[in-house]
């Protein structure tokens, strides 16, 4: 007997838990399943175990917006990220529906059945499970590899070489010289952190990023939990977070070169007027093109200027024996390279999907409203903001996959499929966004339109209009093209 579900997730990280609450609070008759292919909960934040893991985001954003953060800082650290996700799925009663060590290869939509058979791996054995509605929590990176770029001559480096997403748990640095290549968020995160402990860490990039220093907790947050109940200070705060990061990525579209100016001036500001902000801290972008790197209360800086850290901007030639050699002819020594050079994106978390048994090309698919995709019956997907946390974007769809679910109810339907209509459409790249995860993986990701339903909105207050209160049928069709085997009989 295979078994059958209303709704299965995929994922148990950030996103799977809280679609798990929102789906057992506003559909509480429909039967969920998690299947997490890992044996944790967490997602992100148990995979990743490097030095200094945090949140670059406020954990007033990236928190649930049904249960509040409440810790002092906002600048939250992995574990206690992991932690906040696990003691949401123990307090709701989540953990129990989550099927750990359950990888989902492939999903098969009959319209006839109107189901998903969802082919799973699970201890090394192929099994089947089916569900009427679909709903991929699972991510946007390669849990199996990350975007590992090939160095000349690096099999003869007597080193370690270590990535990010694999820290080996055996890696010790104290007293020694470590190189961290990258400039993102990664690379901004475990240097300050390695530089507590190393002989120095030279932080080795190609180009610059913006970064920009906050403080680890947000005061007013702080005071208004003092004087609020928890609830209503998480929801003050979220809200301030959220128009502030609006305003702030408003200002930084509409007003470049201002913005750069301001940037630049924060990091001078930190590093004094004789250090090189031209080589090492200006990119060749504009503000927001990439992802904003956060340097909470100044650590970066502070590496810097007490001399444990150092920024070197240049090209890497070859890999030597004892370090790494620059196409400025320069040799950086090393002990330990750690190779921050980002993720490898995946859809789907890498499964495959078919529809009455024609397989679905992403690259052919529009996204509709950051969440289904055209002509896909019954599945939803969360992608999380590029401009802001991505938790925010992750309750919005699973509020909307409910209203979806509790109307196809109320109609006594079975599919829910959104249809392109008859009005113009061009379609466009899914994110405008520059960093190399995106631009790497843009052929194998859905499409955009540049009209409503279509377009994706990088904006949490639109979405919260569009997802909450906008209606629900525009280019939706609601149908049951196999009417159920009583309604036939009957
Ligand atoms: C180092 C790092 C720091 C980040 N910091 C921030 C931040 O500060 N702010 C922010 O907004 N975003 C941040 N992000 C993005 C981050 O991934 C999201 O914030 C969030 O954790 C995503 O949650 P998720 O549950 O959607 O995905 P994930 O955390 O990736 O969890 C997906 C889950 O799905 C499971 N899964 C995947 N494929 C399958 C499959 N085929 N079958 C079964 N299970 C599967 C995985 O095992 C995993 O448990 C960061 C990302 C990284 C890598």
């Amino acid at each position: 007997m295979t078994e059958q579900f209303d709704v299965i997730i995929v994922g148990a990280g950030l996103s799977g838990v809280g679609a798990a609450f929102h789906l057992q609070k506003r559909c509480p008759d429909r039967s969920v399943a998690i299947l997490e292919a890992r044996e944790a909960i967490g997602g992100t934040w148990d995979l990743f175990r490097y030095p200094g893991i945090r949140s670059d985001s406020d954990m007033h954003t990236l928190g649930y917006d049904f249960r509040p953060w409440t810790q002092a800082k906002a600048i939250a650290d992995g574990p206690s990220i992991r932690e906040y996700i696990h003691d949401t799925a123990r307090e709701y009663g989540i953990e129990q529906r989550i099927r750990f060590g359950h990888r989902v290869k492939s999903a098969a939509w009959s319209t006839e059945e109107a189901a998903w058979t969802v082919e799973v791996e699970h201890d090394g054995v192929a099994r089947q499970l089916r569900c009427n509605f679909l709903y991929m929590c699972s991510g946007y990176y390669d849990y199996g590899k990350g975007h590992a770029p090939t160095f000349a001559g690096s099999e003869q480096f007597d080193g370690r070489i270590v990535h990010p997403q694999f820290w080996p748990t055996d890696l010790y640095y104290a007293g020694k010289k470590v190189v961290v290549i990258g400039s993102g968020a990664t690379a901004v995160t475990l240097v300050p952190e390695m530089a507590k402990q190393a002989a120095h860490v030279t932080m080795l990039q190609r180009s610059p990023t913006y970064v920009v220093s906050r403080p680890v907790e947000d005061g007013l947050a702080n005071r208004l939990r003092s004087l609020l109940p928890a609830r209503a200070a998480y929801g003050i705060t979220r809200w301030k977070n959220v128009l502030f990061g609006m305003l702030f990525y408003k200002l930084a579209r509409r007003r470049p070169a201002r913005t750069r100016e301001r940037l630049l001036g924060m990091v001078r500001d930190h590093l004094g007027p004789d250090y090189d902000i031209e080589t090492h801290f200006t990119p060749r972008y504009n503000p927001w093109d990439q992802r904003l790197c956060l340097v909470p209360d100044a650590d970066l800086f502070d590496a810097i200027k007490r001399g444990s850290a150092s920024v070197v901007t240049d090209t890497i030639e070859t890999f030597t024996p004892n370090g790494i050699r620059l196409a400025s002819g320069k040799e950086i020594a090393a002990d330990i390279v750690v190779t921050a050079t980002g993720l490898e994106l995946a859809l789907m978390g890498g499964a495959t999907l078919s529809v009455d048994g024609e397989p679905v090309r992403m690259s052919d698919a529009l996204q509709y409203k950051g969440m289904m995709f055209s002509d896909v019956p019954n599945l939803a997907f969360t992608f999380g903001y590029t401009n802001a946390s991505w938790t925010l974007k992750a309750d919005l769809v699973a509020r909307y996959v409910c209203r979806l679910l509790n109307a196809m109810r109320r109609k006594d339907l079975r599919q829910v499929t959104p249809r392109i209509g008859a009005a113009a459409l061009t379609p466009q790249p899914f994110a405008d966004f520059s960093s190399g995860y995106i631009q790497r993986a843009l052929a194998h990701l859905p499409r955009q339109g540049d009209r409503r339903p279509w377009r994706l909105n990088q904006n949490y207050a639109l979405d919260v209009l569009a997802l909450r209160f906008g209606s629900i049928e525009d280019e939706m069709v609601f149908s049951n093209p196999a009417p159920r085997r009583e309604s036939r009989a009957a």
